[in-house]
């Protein structure tokens, strides 16, 4: 694009508006987290604010450009990667504001969620975030967004009160339960298929700063009955617990002891986030569902919590392709294929997760937000994580043959926040995503975005 028509954008813009064949700029957008997407968008545009994404969006659709979207940057499938086009990213609007009386949160549209927990956790309070504090607040949340206190207070996106939307043809506008209702329904569920969320409104409860933190080792070969165990216990859980099974093997890492060092595990993880104190009681079964390799449980900081993953999950280290499926049922035979498959992952990093939902998350019916799940128990993910690009077909193969196993068990519903979209359709999975939200979701998308114009995303087709 020649230099005369970018600085007609550059004429106003308080951001960076960088062109890959320019000069280097030290403004470069945020790395996408996936290894596997490292492509270069012709032009990035870092916006400091909602007036450079409107400024943004009307260029883009002036010239014809492609454009992609990034928040945090955290995509499995890459939905936030361009090569040609205008990538527009948020990284440099994280501002959080804390409104203490009214237990609100203000976040712009590039926040990470570590600053969401910094800041409300200031005033002892939080809303339900993701489990690794990188993510980005945008993209987890429009596509539901599941945590540590779902049990108790719900998917992110049903603590979203507000949001501030540029739309596809430049407005900015309010969505909320009184205005724009539509685009607020389609918001909370829908993924970035109707605009650009520069600023979501959370509401806030009172969490910490000290929770009840499990987290207990046990020897991946004992899975089988230790996920037997952990579906009794979280079947008739209060809602302060909400708790999950990782298995990976554990690396070598500083401070953590030899036994587990370069060991499979599965980890029970959990927590309670009421009085931290009687919460460790009320998590102690968790602790015994067979003979732990070790064991870190204990009352916890809230915020340490939230970033005890997240030296796991190295931005642009790690190659990815994650693919889930929800279960009305967990039965025995689910979880031994869950324990067979997790004791052949194709690598160290490659993980098997089973995730508890439940309590609030099911308060919500099916149609009154976007996000159709609310009444599946368990979430299966598989995971596959590794570094060499030679392993790419193995690692992509494993996870889907070890999905399409699970079908026997599952609703055959991915959780569109996980799905590794990688070499696949854009839209592959989105109408079992959505189920009979989708035909809804579709009218929004034609009333909002009806040229879909915002499509790099799990896409919503505008209707014909
Ligand atoms: C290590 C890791 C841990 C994770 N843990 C969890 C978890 O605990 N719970 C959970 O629910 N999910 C989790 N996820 C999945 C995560 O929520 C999704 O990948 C989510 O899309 C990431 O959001 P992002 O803003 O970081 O991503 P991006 O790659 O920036 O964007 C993802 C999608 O959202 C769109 N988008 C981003 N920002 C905006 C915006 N401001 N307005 C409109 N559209 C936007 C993008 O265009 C793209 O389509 C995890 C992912 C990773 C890699």
């Amino acid at each position: 694009m020649a230099e005369d028509v970018l600085q007609e954008l550059q004429a106003h813009f308080r951001g960076a508006v960088v062109a890959r064949d320019g000069a280097p700029d030290t403004t470069e957008p945020r790395a996408a987290w996936n290894a596997m997407h490292t492509d270069s968008p012709a032009i990035a545009t870092r916006c400091s604010g909602a007036a450079d994404v409107v400024d943004a969006v009307r260029f883009a659709r002036e010239h014809g450009l492609l454009v992609g979207v990034r928040g945090g940057g955290h995509s499995v499938g890459g939905l936030s990667t361009i090569r040609d086009g205008m990538l527009i990213d948020l990284s440099a609007m994280r501002g959080v504001q804390v409104d203490p009386v009214r237990r609100l949160a203000h976040v712009q549209g590039g926040a990470l969620l570590g600053d969401v927990d910094r800041e409300t956790q200031a005033f002892g309070l939080a809303t339900p975030l993701g489990r690794v504090s990188e993510t980005g607040v945008a993209g987890l949340t429009l596509g539901g967004g599941y945590g540590n206190l779902n049990s108790k207070y719900g998917l992110s996106c049903d603590n979203v009160v507000e949001a501030q939307v540029v739309t596809a043809d430049g407005r900015l506008l309010t969505a909320s339960a009184d205005e724009n209702p539509d685009l607020f329904w389609a918001l909370r569920g829908g993924g970035g298929n109707f605009g650009i969320v520069t600023s979501f409104t959370f509401r806030l409860h009172p969490v910490g700063p000290i929770v009840g933190f499990v987290g207990t080792f046990y020897p991946l070969a004992d899975l089988a009955e230790v996920e037997r165990r952990w579906r009794d216990y979280v079947e008739d859980a209060p809602r302060e617990v909400t708790s999950f099974i990782v298995t990976m093997t554990f690396p070598a890492a500083p401070g953590m002891p030899d036994v587990i060092h370069d060991r499979p595990v599965a980890i029970v993880g959990g927590v309670h986030c009421g009085e931290p104190e009687a919460g460790m009681g009320v998590l102690q079964p968790l602790r015994e569902l067979g003979t732990p390799l070790f064991d870190m449980s204990q009352p916890m900081p809230y915020d340490v919590m939230q970033a005890s993953f997240d030296a796991f999950f190295p931005r642009q280290t790690l190659r990815a392709y994650w693919k889930s499926q929800y279960l009305d049922v967990l039965p025995d035979e689910a979880i031994d294929i869950i324990a067979a498959r997790a004791s052949e992952r194709p690598g160290p990093m490659s993980l098997v997760n089973t995730f508890h939902l439940g309590g609030a998350v099911h308060d919500v019916g099916t149609e009154e937000t976007a996000f159709p799940e609310r009444s599946a128990p368990f979430l299966v993910s598989f995971d596959s994580m590794w570094t060499d690009p030679a392993q790419d077909e193995a690692a992509v193969a494993w996870t889907r043959s070890a999905w399409e196993q699970m079908r026997a068990f599952g609703t055959g519903a991915p959780f569109l926040n996980f799905t590794g979209l990688a070499d696949e359709p854009l839209d592959a999975g989105v109408g079992a995503a959505f189920g009979r939200n989708l035909e809804r979701l579709r009218r929004v998308k034609t009333a909002y975005d009806p040229e879909n114009f915002f499509r790099l995303n799990n896409n919503v087709l505008p209707l014909a």
